[in-house]
């Protein structure tokens, strides 16, 4: 089983969607069901209506899940495991004060050494912890030997028990920490394989000692993918999805995009079913991913150019092929289908005729008005020039006004042969 886990504290970004593609295209592969959970133990900064935004996202990308589990549900299983942990001396409660515990972290800064947990309380006799009454956090026990990761992408890494650590599990307030929640979740859910992204490597052994402390033998294997970085190689910022759709962004492209940076993919421009026939985490490049609005453009570009035309023509309002084979001659000027829209807007809009144009505009109108309907772009303006007596230099540069609301564009030969049913309604 594999899982996407998000928790719906922000909007989802563009590396949480290829978190989820990632899962998605290695459970068809290994043809294992791929589970949601909700991360929502973050009371605090959990957003209303993330969950669903996110639940609502991924099927727009072919996501397809089997079950959505949230994480809060699961804390009596996670309290029960503390428990267990302590009956059997594997964690133990710790009654240090979070100023003490700063005090610590300060010091630790001041002699530059990294900060780890002194285990004051690990074996503090039992009529202290009985009698007292301070609140106290449950802390696991460090390991006692390296924990070494075979990460998929990252290759070995080893951790040494300092940074593992005798990290806390439980809070003062007893709910578990995110890492204790995690852990064990994936122990409930049969996981077999984490990909996430890399912010989390250091996450992995704690989890790891958290399971093996449990008695949990079953190997779960990591894949933790490089970050993404935006313009100024900062890993914050990221577009959301929601953003990049609302630009005109087709989902298929948006998922071809972020198969394709930091991989070797066999081409550019495919679908999710195509990379679920060759796509492996090993060809992932171990060094950050860096988004670029101008590639995704392109490559939005290319998706829109390969769509059936009357499906293109339902994103700029319509539902006629013509109107769809229009769209892909303005894919010479725009990349996306907000700019498409807009294009398509302006042949149909009310058109405000610049002054120098007035008279021939006002004569051809007419003429165009009273035309009976041509078939061919050539006849129809041979009709207009015989009957309007109109010629000269801007003759064709009115017409393309009128007829697509600029005077620059696209040739109006080959408009007219798509708009020629439509020619009553532009010309008013
Ligand atoms: N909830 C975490 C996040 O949204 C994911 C943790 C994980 O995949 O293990 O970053």
């Amino acid at each position: 089983m594999l899982r996407f886990a998000p928790s719906p504290t922000s909007d989802m970004h563009i590396g949480d969607l290829r978190v989820a593609l990632f899962n998605y295209i290695v459970s068809k592969q290994r043809n294992e069901d791929l589970i949601v959970r909700i991360e929502d133990t973050d009371k605090e900064n959990n957003i209303e209506g993330k969950d669903e935004e996110i639940l609502g996202l991924l099927p727009l990308f072919g996501i397809e899940y089997t079950q959505v589990i949230y994480q809060s549900e699961n804390v009596r299983y996670h309290s029960a495991m503390a428990l267990q942990l302590v009956h059997e001396k594997k964690a133990f409660s710790c009654f240090c004060s979070p100023e003490w515990l700063e005090k610590k972290r300060e010091e630790a800064k001041i002699n530059k050494k990294a900060y780890s947990y002194d285990d004051a309380c690990r074996n503090l006799p039992h009529e202290l912890v009985i009698d007292n009454m301070n609140p106290f956090t449950i802390r696991l026990s460090r390991p006692d030997k390296a924990i070494v990761i075979n990460d998929l992408v990252k290759g070995e890494i080893s951790f040494e028990p300092d940074a593992v650590d005798s990290f806390i599990i439980m809070r003062q307030n007893k709910t578990p920490v995110y890492n204790f929640a995690c852990a064990i979740d994936d122990m409930l859910n049969d996981i077999s394989l984490v990909i996430r992204d890399e912010e989390h490597m250091d996450n992995t052994p704690k989890q790891n000692h958290i399971r093996t402390s449990l008695g949990y033998d079953k190997k779960v294997e990591y894949a933790h993918l490089p970050t993404i970085l935006n313009d100024s190689n900062e890993k914050d910022d990221l577009p959301s999805v929601k953003w990049l759709l609302e630009e005109g962004f087709l989902p298929s492209a948006i998922s071809n995009y972020l198969i394709l940076i930091g991989n070797k993919t066999p081409q550019e421009i495919f679908d999710t079913k195509d990379a679920i026939e060759w796509f492996t985490l090993d060809a992932l490049s171990k060094s950050p991913a860096r988004f670029s609005i101008d590639i995704l453009r392109h490559i939005n570009k290319e998706h829109l150019k390969n769509m059936e035309a009357t499906e293109l023509s339902r994103y700029v309002g319509f539902a006629d092929a013509n109107i769809g084979e229009l769209a892909k001659v303005y894919l010479e000027e725009a990349s996306t289908t907000k700019e498409l829209k807009s294009k398509i807007e302006a042949i149909f809009a009310a058109k405000e005729i610049p002054v120098e144009f007035t008279k021939t505009a006002k004569i051809m109108t007419e003429t165009i008005k009273a035309a009976p309907y041509f078939e061919e772009y050539d006849d129809f303006k041979n009709y207009i020039i015989k009957e309007s007596g109109l010629k000269g230099n801007n003759f064709l540069e009115v017409l393309r006004f009128l007829l697509t609301g600029t005077v620059n564009g696209p040739d109006v030969a080959l408009v007219y042969k798509y708009l020629k049913n439509y020619i009553g309604e532009i010309v008013k």
